[in-house]
Parts: C-alpha cells; structure tokens; sequence
C-alpha cells in the first residue's frame, strides 16, 4: 500500500513578502517562481491581486507563461460581509487573476468575527461559503485557509468546525487550519487536526507561522496527524519571524519520515541561496540542512572523527541536499584539520610530514595575532604554498604610502598612495587617488601591476570588512580587514591583521591579488 502523497504549497511570493526587509519585483517574483517550478513544488501562490498591483501584473504574466510542474494560486479573502458575492470587487480580482487556483482566508475564532469583521458568527458561515460556492462555479480549484484556527478550536472547537463545514459544504478542494499567530505547541496541532480529520472525514492542509520556533514541527505534526498538504515559504520567509520553513521541512519530510515529496532534493541548498540572492536577504549560515554551516567542523576531535566516518557527527549525507561537508581551520585545529584543508585546497600532505607540522604552526601563531581564515580561504591557500615553496613572489614591495588631504569643502577631500615595487627587475612607481586611503592604495597597486598582469582587471572587490579586535590589558587594540573578491567566476576572501587599519587592509589587497594572478599561471 502506497500512503498518499503530501504536496508542498508555496507562499514566499505573498506571505513571504509580509516578513520584514522583504521585497521582490514583479521579474524577482517570477524568476523565483520558475525556480519552485523546476524544483518541484506543487502549488506556487503568487500574490494577493486584491491589495497590490504588482501582483495583478505578476499574474498577467504568469497566465503567458507555461509551467512545467506547479499549479499558481491567486491569494485573497472571502467576501466583505453584507454584500453579494459577485458585486465584491476583491473576489472579482481573484478570478480575474485567471490561475487554476485560487485560496480564500476566512476568519474562524468567534472574537475576530465579532469585534473584528463586525458580523454575526451566521454572516461570517455565509461569506464563507457563499465565495468558496462562487470560485467553484467559475471553474477553479478552491483552498480554504482557516484563519486562527487552532486559536480559536482551543477556545471553541464546535464554530471552529462550523466554519471548515461552510467550506466544505459549498466544494471546496482543500480545507487548511492556519496557525495564524504561531502560538501553538506540536502536540496541541496533532491532536486537533487528528480529531478535525475524524469529524468532517476529510484530509487537511497546514499553514504555520514560526512565533515559538515550531513552524516546522508543527507543520511535521499535523502531517503526522494526517494532513496532506503543508503550507510555507523559502528560507522561513514571513511576518514577525517567518512562516514554516519549506527548506527545512522537505528534506525531514522525504528523507526522515520517508514521504518523497521532491524529485530534486539535492537543489536544496541552491534554492535556498537563490531566493536569498534575490530577496537581497544574507544566507543565514546556520540555516538547517542548506547552511554554509550545517556540516562544517572545527574542533579537532570531531574533525578526526568525521573523517574516520562521516556519520559520527553528521545526521545526513550533505550531498543530499546539496551542501558539502567543511572543514574549519581553527584555534581548535589539530594535524587532521589542516590535513583536510590542505585536500580540500588542492593540496596533497601525509600525516606526519613536517610540512603539515610547521603549517599548523604557522595557522595557531598567526591567529594568536588576530587572524581567521574561516572566510579567509585565499589566505590560507597562501600561506600552505608558501610553507611548501610551492609559491613564488610576484614582486618585490619597495615601499607604500598614503596622505590624507583635508580642505575647506568636504567633496575636496583627498586621498592619495604611491606604491613602488619591483617585477621581474623593473621598478614600477605609480601614483593614485581615491575616496579613502584603501581605495587609493588599490588603484596604485593595479596601475603598477597592470602592464605585467593584465589579469588584475577581472579582480573586483566585493566586500571590505574591517573589525576591531579587542587588545589585551596595557596592549593596543589591533585591526582584522576581511576582503571578498571576484573576477565573474570565482569568490574568494583574504585576510589582513595589524596595528594599523591601512597596513591591515594592505595585507588582505595584496593576498587578494596574489592568489588571483598565481591561480591564472
Ligand atoms: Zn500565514
């Protein structure tokens, strides 16, 4: 006996875009849309075409385009109370929406009804069932998400289930209890949803919010219950602190619970960064499964021991779902950390050789000093080649330096550095200006590197970190600049420590292009 397959429902594009800092375009929303497609989602709701505009041109657009997998939803409410069904003008932008589904919210918990709506309990069965009735007719495929359901089925289960009646009654396709606040606990949403299955005899969705940290747990809990659908957004996207967490129930459900939902698992994680990417949202690290965290190792013995068997402490397989196992170089680092790296890095050691000896020293001194190369990759690479001499200069510093001319009017301000070197035994000596010292130092250095590495122009820097590192008592404090570069294909980060802010960002430049033009031989 197969059991029936639970469908996935994705709210990103509407819920989603409810959460704090959260904003797409309308191109924004159907690149992400096409990228739920192609992953494998079921349903893809793509908007409220009743409260934004935006949403009535995604779902223009939307109708043109063909869809190789999901069925788009058109999200709104049920009708305003007092007023025919067909002289709504919201429930008249859902149909216009013209997707195979549409989802109405209506509301469940007596109160909101009441002193929210301002209706009787009947209007509000009325609305209810008079807009699902309606949607059916025009031919569409009707959700029905219940509102503060579990709130109010705490606090009066018998109208609660009066409402999901009204739904059910007028034909709609699926009946889904919200857990609109986020307030309840696992079990209280197993149990309810288990005994509203038994009284209407029918299956049921689940929508989540996040509010105690269980959107997941609870979404897994009403699937347990016998829910068939779950309702959530990419990377836990939503109001306060997110809706359940699509990214992380997929894989607990298909590989924990063995209920195969998604043909693609092992895209995960390059979903997750992809809406992250275009929501212009950082990619949290520690983001279950997917997080450039989730199976990285830093201390010693669990280094050892991952490597011994992967198992000792990791829960899954990373490929799985397209992450990586990661080793971390840290204060913590024994030979087999650096063993890892040093593999991972392109480089070939054996356990016990010197080299890897005077590498770890190399790594624990210079962190004593304030370095981390857990972003700072480049560095590292560098650093292993120069230890194997596997690295030759590229030219020789003869000296730097920066001014700083400040004048009258604060757009007058300048910032100067000359650098002079010598490559292959001709001197370079150039001058540049820049909006502050760093900015000047790497248009110097690129002007003298330039005839001879023409390369150096693909180099863009990304990102400019600069942290204080707190100095020991009587010490000075120092300065760690962290930077990320690119060159269209690559990233890649390099680290700088010391006394003085300049020399520290002289340090990460260098490193930066260094490893850029060593990796073009
Ligand atoms: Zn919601």
């Amino acid at each position: 006996m197969t059991s029936p397959t639970v469908t996935l429902y994705d709210t990103t594009l509407r819920d989603g875009t409810q959460g704090t800092g959260i904003a797409f375009s309308v191109e924004d929303k159907l690149r992400v849309a096409e990228k739920l497609d192609a992953f494998g989602i079921d349903y893809i709701e793509g908007g409220f075409p009743g409260s934004n505009p935006k949403d009535v041109e995604f779902f223009r657009e939307a109708k043109r385009r063909t869809w190789a997998h999901a069925r788009i939803a058109a999200f709104g409410a049920t009708r305003r109370g007092r007023v025919k069904v067909e002289e709504d003008a919201q429930v008249k932008g859902l149909l216009d929406a013209e997707t195979p589904v549409v989802t109405i919210v209506g509301k469940t918990w007596p109160f909101q009804v009441v002193d929210v709506l301002g209706v009787t309990l009947e209007e509000n069965l009325a609305m209810i069932a008079d807009t699902v009735r309606y949607l059916k007719a025009h031919g569409r495929e009707v959700i029905y998400d219940a509102e503060h359901f579990f709130d109010s089925y705490r606090e009066d289960p018998e109208y609660s289930l009066q409402t999901l009646r009204a739904a059910s009654d007028s034909g709609a396709d699926l009946l889904v209890p919200c857990d609109t606040n986020g307030g309840s606990l696992p079990e209280f949403v197993e149990q309810a949803t288990r005994e509203v299955i038994a009284a209407l005899g029918r299956p049921l969705g689940i929508h989540t919010h996040n509010d105690c940290g269980l959107g997941v747990a609870n979404a897994l809990a009403a699937v347990r219950a016998g829910a068939l659908q779950v309702q959530g957004t990419i990377n836990g996207y939503g109001e306060r602190v997110g809706n359940c967490n699509l990214v992380t129930v997929i894989p607990n459900l298909q590989l924990k619970m063995d209920m195969p939902v998604v043909g693609q698992l092992g895209r995960l994680r390059e979903l997750s960064l992809f809406v992250d990417e275009l929501a212009n949202v950082p990619h949290d690290i520690r983001a279950p499964y997917v997080g450039s965290a989730a199976f990285t190792h830093k201390g010693g013995q669990h280094v050892h021991a991952v490597q011994k068997s992967s198992r000792a402490y990791e829960h899954i397989d990373p490929g799985l779902v397209g992450n990586r196992q990661s080793i971390v170089v840290s204060d913590l680092s024994g030979q087999s950390n650096v063993l890892a790296k040093a593999e991972e890095l392109g480089f070939q050691l054996e356990k016990g050789a010197p080299e890897v000896s005077e590498i770890l020293r190399e790594v624990k001194r210079l962190e004593n000093e304030g370095y981390e190369f857990e972003a700072a990759e480049a560095s590292l690479s560098l650093l292993i080649q120069k230890i194997l001499q596997h690295h030759t200069p590229l030219w020789e510093l003869r000296e730097y330096h920066t001014t700083f001319r400040r004048s009258g009017c604060h757009s007058c301000n300048t910032c100067e550095a000359t650098v002079k070197l010598s490559i292959n035994d001709s001197d370079e000596y150039t001058v540049a200006e820049g909006d502050g010292p760093v900015n000047a130092l790497d248009a110097a250095l690129r002007k003298a590197l330039r005839s001879q590495y023409p390369a150096i122009d693909d180099v863009v820097l990304n990102d400019y970190k600069v942290r204080i590192i707190g100095g020991q008592l009587g010490t000075a404090a120092r300065t760690r600049v962290l930077i990320v570069s690119t060159d269209g294909h690559d990233t890649w980060g390099t680290v700088g420590v010391s006394d003085n802010i300049i020399e520290a960002s002289w340090l990460a430049l260098v490193d930066s292009f260094e490893y850029k033009l060593l990796r073009n031989r």
